[in-house]
């Protein structure tokens, strides 16, 4: 062993690394073996600051205690009772030593940081003997029987599994309280509503610990282990199961965290903050993580344990307090805060304990911040030349940009709104929900697709699940760094923290503030970014791009950084322009069906639909110079009257849409649903007719013949795309030529326009020589008539699988392709997509229980209409490549869904698409991820 030279380790594998007497045998950058905190503990000690003596037994060992049916591996406890040694011979205490204890902290500490999302127990090593040593040792008694309390609540919970007691509401709801909780609770009310649980003195601590004690007697039908060695065994497995308890399973599910990195263990010397008012412990981050202001910002609490910050059970002081409580300890501290931001190059967030006098380091991390902070930490730190440009743009994350442009409360509403109560802006953004008092209560009304707001007194991980789903957490205890705030940040759900003119009542299930009382399923608003809280629903308005200049400034570093181009999806010229601020390069999808649907437009698009396929065949009897009759004429005629409106509605559009993406490129798609979207339901039809019975119109009567004569069983795969252009070609003509009319009046009115015509829906070659044959015949007629020149190509869609092999084929007629991902998942799952997500999809994702297996199986590890499947991405390389053959300059886009997702675009870039094309609102998003995949190299997931 490197530090003491003394110990040797009996396991196959190297399951432990220590530290203590400034030397580690591990370091910072070991997170993957250590997890986070052990490699934070090793880095400090080897830059010479106070940490507690200690040693951390690596995730490999987690992973193969589960491998092995949840046995510690071979050796691995012989090797514990070696570095316990050490730490005994660095502290000069024992455990179990009955005259001078040793107490131990057992805390988990995966590679990411999973805040309270796993188990930690302190005041390991005490029993009715070994306290007596600690009460002498320390000459305080109320400390002692304190910390004997706290352990056995601890470790009763956590690692005895003592069961919650349940109590059923009368609407059926199950409310868990924690039985120690409830006894302390008890025995704080003895002293006064408002009581705390320093006022417990000697004699209700000794009679809290026979009823913790009794607690665990009666629920388990065994006593509280005294021995400190079995003691640490079983905290030691508890901890490794607490990987796969349910708070950590679904934390990671919503963080998309691997399921099988485990969590190392960290057996720390125990250092006390509760040993009186020389003592205190606390949290604080090397700049404020709201607002990412370079100031030491925390809290602490004198005369307490790092659980009583964490918890908001007492509410702490500010760190700066500190300063002038204990002067020597805040200056040793905020060097040691500037020491390691610099040795990060990163915001940290820093956990102290204060004992008389004396501070130690338990942990530094990377801290978790607002999407605000995140921003404001990035461009500072690059001022600072702390960090490169390169590094800012890695460090934030792409949902932080999204979070950024969220909604806001309209602030007219809110001059004149309800405000009940002002609590701390733990996390910011606007939330608009019904109030529920219960994390399953929020799961539930949630699932049943309602919004929520969660009010709690205050929240501890148990609460997860309520709150990924609520719209905003509002909490009337706890400070910036309670279990809410933090969680809600990291999140991205607005949060009020700490709001103390709250009376929650869960009995009742109602809050009240300022005589206001809101009850369960009333709306309460939220803002996170103020800390007000308000009666009703108010409205919210955009988050307003333009006034955010600083992630102006990181986004035009990712512009410098990235390859792909981000183009928008966007059918009105309103949504062009907006995409068009946000940074976007072209119109990647502008589905001109959408424009079908408008206002008087339906009624025109009906009139041409109902006569289209007499009409058609008409037309093609006139050309092969036979003759129509009566009906057959007036088919031609209604239809072609319609169409022209059509053509002329159209033509508006598109010069509104060239217009505002003047001197960039417009990718306008040919329609592409079956027609029958466009008449009423076929049921709805029928129903009408049949009651109206012999009184019927005959416009009824026809519109029902044609819906009937339009009706397919599976339209997704029928009649749409260019296989409707072929049928009907007029449709797609009139559409030609009201895009090149725009562009001709567009380029008139001296701007740029470039629109690029797409074919949808190709699955052989011939579909698009037919199609490109009618259209550039059309498209000719149309320029050469106007007599300008008009920058113009025809191009298509790759969304059915065979497209993806026959790409060579294809890009001799295509210019151009757009991966519709939509669709081509649809087609290559075999999924509908209409129907997948209500149904079965969601089921895949969560996991189904199979005979055997534990825990749900995933199906899918992600729901593949939101991120791509790897086999998509495989089939858009073998398209990009076939077409690129043939065609070497081929310009290959994204206009699916997927187009906006941060790790598709990661796909997108290794693929060398040329570009993405999103939303307007995920732009920015867009612009991020397409830096950060540029500068991680070109695999997926390094
Ligand atoms: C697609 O299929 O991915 C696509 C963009 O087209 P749509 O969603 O309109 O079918
Ligand atoms: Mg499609």
């Amino acid at each position: 062993m490197a530090d003491s030279g003394t110990k040797t380790y009996k396991a196959a594998k190297r399951y432990i690394y220590a530290w203590g007497a400034g030397k580690a045998e591990g370091n910072g950058e070991m997170k993957d073996l250590l997890g986070g905190k052990g490699a934070g503990l090793a880095e400090m000690t080897n830059a010479g600051l106070p940490t507690p003596p200690g040693f951390t037994i690596t995730t490999e060992a987690c992973n193969d205690y589960f491998g092995a049916g949840k046995q510690l591996p071979a050796g691995l406890w012989d090797d514990v009772l070696t570095a316990v040694k050490v730490v005994e011979q660095q502290t000069g205490k024992g455990l179990g030593d009955p005259k001078n204890p040793l107490l131990v902290s057992v805390r988990s500490g995966a590679k990411f940081s999973m805040p309270g999302m796993m188990d930690t127990v302190l005041n390991l090593g005490l029993n009715e003997t070994t306290l007596q040593g600690l009460i002498a040792s320390t000459g305080n008694e109320r400390f002692g029987w304190d910390a004997y309390r706290r352990f056995i609540s601890m470790f009763g919970r956590i690692v005895m599994d003592v069961p919650a007691h349940v109590v059923k509401g009368k609407d059926g709801t199950e409310v868990a309280y924690n039985r120690f909780d409830e006894a302390l609770d008890a025995a704080k009310e003895k002293h006064g509503k408002d009581a705390k649980d320093t006022d417990l003195d000697v004699a209700d601590l000794k009679k809290l610990v026979a009823e913790y004690k009794k607690i665990v007697k009666t629920t388990l039908s065994r006593d509280f282990p005294d021995d400190p060695n079995e003691q640490l065994d079983l905290a030691i497995k508890a901890v490794f199961g607490s990987w796969f308890g349910k708070r950590a399973t679904d934390y990671r599910n919503s963080q998309k965290i691997a399921h099988d990195l485990g969590t190392a263990v960290n057996v720390v010397t125990m250092v006390f903050g509760n040993m009186g008012n020389d003592s205190g412990t606390g949290v604080a981050f090397t700049r404020d993580p709201n607002t990412g202001e370079k100031v030491l910002f925390g809290e602490y609490l004198v005369n307490a344990q790092g659980e009583d910050v964490v918890a908001g059970i007492r509410t702490p002081a500010k760190i700066a307090q500190l300063a002038q409580d204990m002067p020597k300890a805040y200056a040793e501290f905020k060097k040691i805060a500037e020491k390691l931001e610099k040795h990060y190059k990163d915001v940290q967030d820093l956990e102290f304990t204060i004992e008389r006098g004396r501070l130690y380091m338990l942990q530094t991390r990377s801290a978790k911040r607002t999407a605000a902070a995140a921003v404001k930490i990035a461009i500072d730190m690059v001022k600072e030349k702390l960090i490169t440009q390169e590094m800012a743009l890695a460090r934030i994350e792409p949902a932080q940009v999204d979070q950024l442009l969220r909604d806001q409360f309209d602030p007219r509403a809110r001059a004149t709104a309800k405000r009940i109560a002002k609590g701390l802006n733990a996390s910011p953004g606007a939330a608009v929900g019904k109030a529920v008092f219960h994390a399953d209560v929020a799961a539930a009304w949630a699932a049943k697709g309602e919004k929520v707001v969660l009010i709690r007194e205050e929240t501890s991980p148990d609460d997860f699940h309520g709150m990924a789903v609520a719209q905003g957490i509002l909490t009337a205890k706890g400070g910036a760094t309670s279990h809410a705030a933090v969680v809600a940040r990291q999140i991205g759900k607005p949060c009020v923290a700490g709001c103390s003119e709250l009376e929650v009542n869960y009995a009742t299930k109602s809050v009240t503030a300022n005589g206001v009382t809101i009850k369960e399923g009333d709306a309460v608003s939220l803002d996170g970014s103020t800390g007000e809280v308000f009666a009703g629903a108010l409205p919210t308005v955009h988050a307003r791009y333009e006034d955010q200049k600083d992630l102006q400034t990181v986004l035009g570093w990712a512009d410098k950084v990235r390859r792909l181009q981000v183009w928008t999806n966007a059918d009105k010229p309103e949504e062009a322009a907006q995409a068009r601020s946000y940074g976007a390069q072209g119109i990647g999808l502008c589905r001109t069906e959408h424009m079908f649907r408008e206002g008087e437009r339906l009624a025109i698009v009906r009139s041409a639909i109902l006569v289209a396929n007499v009409a058609t065949r008409a037309k093609a009897k006139l050309e092969a110079g036979q003759k129509l009759d009566a009906e057959e004429k007036k088919a031609v005629a209604q239809f072609d009257a319609a169409m022209a409106k059509l053509e002329a509605l159209q033509q508006g559009d598109f010069e509104g849409i060239l217009a505002a993406m003047s001197g960039l490129p417009v990718t306008i798609r040919l329609i592409d649903p079956p027609l029958h979207e466009f008449l009423p339901n076929l049921d709805d039809q029928l129903v009408k007719v049949t009651k109206a019975g012999p009184k019927a119109t005959a416009k009824d009567l026809e519109l029902l013949a044609t819906i009937k004569s339009m009706h397919e069983q599976n339209p997704m795969l029928g009649l749409r795309g260019c296989r409707l252009g072929l049928m009907i070609p007029d449709f797609v003509k009139i559409q030609t030529r009201a895009i090149l009319n725009a562009a001709i009046a567009v380029k008139k009115a001296k701007k740029d326009p470039h629109p690029k015509i797409m074919i949808p829906l190709v699955g052989h070659v011939n579909e698009l020589e037919a199609t490109h044959a009618i259209l550039a015949a059309e498209a000719e007629k149309v320029v050469k008539a106007a007599g300008v020149k008009i920058d113009y190509e025809f191009g298509t869609m790759i969304e059915i699988p065979r497209a993806c092999w026959v790409a060579d084929e294809i890009a001799k007629r295509a210019t151009f392709f757009s991966f519709g991902t939509n669709d081509l998942t649809q087609m290559t799952f075999g999924y509908s997509r209409d129907d997948a997500e209500g149904g079965f999809l969601l089921k895949y994702v969560e996991g189904i229980a199979v005979p055997g297996e534990k825990e749900p199986m995933k199906i899918l590890p992600y729901n593949v209409f939101q991120s791509l499947d790897p086999v998509i991405v495989k089939e858009m390389k073998l398209a990009v490549e076939l077409g690129r053959k043939t065609r070497p300059d081929l310009n290959v886009g994204i206009c699916g869904e997927h187009g906006g997702d941060p790790a598709s675009i990661k796909n997108c870039h290794d693929t060398n698409l040329n570009y993405v094309s999103c939303s307007p609102f995920r732009v920015p998003v867009a612009r991020l991820a397409a830096a950060q995949a540029a500068l991680a190299g070109p695999e997926r997931d390094k």
